[in-house]
């Protein structure tokens, strides 16, 4: 099924209705009633169920560069766009509420078509349906290598603009390279990012770099901007953030250049950093069933979106999250198939930890 997902791409508006048809013939067949909306697929059976939350939707590719087709199983692992995010783990959770149908079990799925370009409005959907009804536990099964994770980074993206004044390029020591400013930017984030590494509590990526108003190649550029994603930890926010790239790119060192936030809908493109709320008892349950500890992700998922109105979310799914977005994505079978299965196992002890025994019991 997983391999199914993966041949039908799905990315910006390419094959979005195509996969939308496919994930709901797939719940249908294991007796699911199924939800349309735009940018969602909502399928429940029964009430008051878990909620299983995935996206079918992927960030663009280009197949040149990867060794193997979309859709290639090599030696246990299934290569391809989107089979490591997240459509092993919509695989698993599909056939997981097949399951839940065969017994009984209660159970709700989301399937986003919206969560990595498009603002995540689904899942605001899916939140706003069954806020007057929150599922027990909410699993969002992003690739955390099967560690269940109960946070997650923020997320702020901005762009650096460095200027300068524009001449014709053959003389151009008479104007001012913006270019030659943005250098001296891009310096300073790699030697902070080599001093820093991974585990710091603001990670910063440029990854795009433009000169926008530079339209032909005999111009010296008046305007760069780099585009940085930046990841950051709880004890900062927008603000912090934003001061400590002006500290590091060196504002003190005479540097000039500005900082400025690119809106998406007329906001900043921002999601503060997240930490789920879940009981007690219910934590412990959960690692005991899973075997692991709760640890933080690096990256922001729908989760976000949930925790603003459910308690009880964690990010759990199979596959190495640093396959996501990589050329030669791929994701092992095997793993599929143990998330299935704890899965599986998990909600069968929610739900059952959920209802009095006497219901158990059938009395
Ligand atoms: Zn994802």
């Amino acid at each position: 099924m997983a391999r199914m997902l993966v041949m039908t791409p799905s990315f910006e508006d390419v094959g979005k209705a195509a996969i939308a048809t496919l994930a709901k013939k797939l719940l249908l067949d294991r007796g699911i009633d199924v939800m349309i909306e735009d940018r969602v697929l909502f399928a429940h059976h029964g009430h008051g169920g878990p909620l299983l939350s995935g996206h079918l939707d992927t960030v663009p590719f280009d197949a040149t560069g990867w060794t193997f087709p979309q859709g290639e199983i090599v030696n246990g692992s299934l290569y391809g766009r989107g089979s490591v995010d997240m459509k092993g783990a919509c695989a698993a959770m599909i056939e997981v509420a097949g399951r839940c149908v065969e017994r009984d079990v209660p159970v709700r799925v989301a399937l986003t078509l919206d969560e990595e370009y498009g603002g995540m409005r689904g899942a605001a959907e899916v939140a706003k349906l069954i806020a007057t009804d929150p599922p027990p536990i909410t699993v969002i099964g992003e690739p955390t290598a099967m560690v269940p994770m109960m946070g997650e980074r923020g997320y702020h993206y901005i762009q650096v603009v460095t200027r300068g004044r524009t001449v014709h390029s053959a003389i151009h020591w008479k104007g001012e390279n913006a270019i030659y400013g943005m250098a001296k930017v891009i310096e300073a984030l790699e030697r902070y990012s080599i001093e820093n590494g991974p585990g710091c509590d603001m990670n910063v990526s440029p990854n795009i770099i433009e000169t926008p108003k530079t339209t032909q190649g005999n111009m010296v550029p008046e305007e760069c901007r780099l585009h940085l994603d930046i990841r950051f930890t709880g004890e900062l926010d927008m603000g912090s953030v934003e001061s400590r790239i002006k500290g590091i790119i060196g504002e003190d060192n005479g540097l000039k250049f500005s900082l400025e936030r690119p809106l998406n809908d007329g906001s900043p493109i921002y999601s503060p950093p997240a930490r789920f709320k879940m009981d007690a008892p219910l934590m412990r349950t959960v690692e005991s069933i899973i075997g692991r500890r709760f640890g933080e992700a690096q990256y922001t998922t729908e989760a976000t979106v949930y925790s603003r109105t459910l308690d009880n979310i964690m990010i759990w799914g199979p596959g190495n999250p640093m396959m996501a977005h990589a050329v030669d994505e791929r994701i092992l079978s095997t793993d599929i198939e143990s998330y299935t299965n704890d899965l599986w196992n998990l909600l069968k002890r929610i739900v059952d930890r959920e209802q009095p025994s006497n219901e158990k019991e059938g009395l």
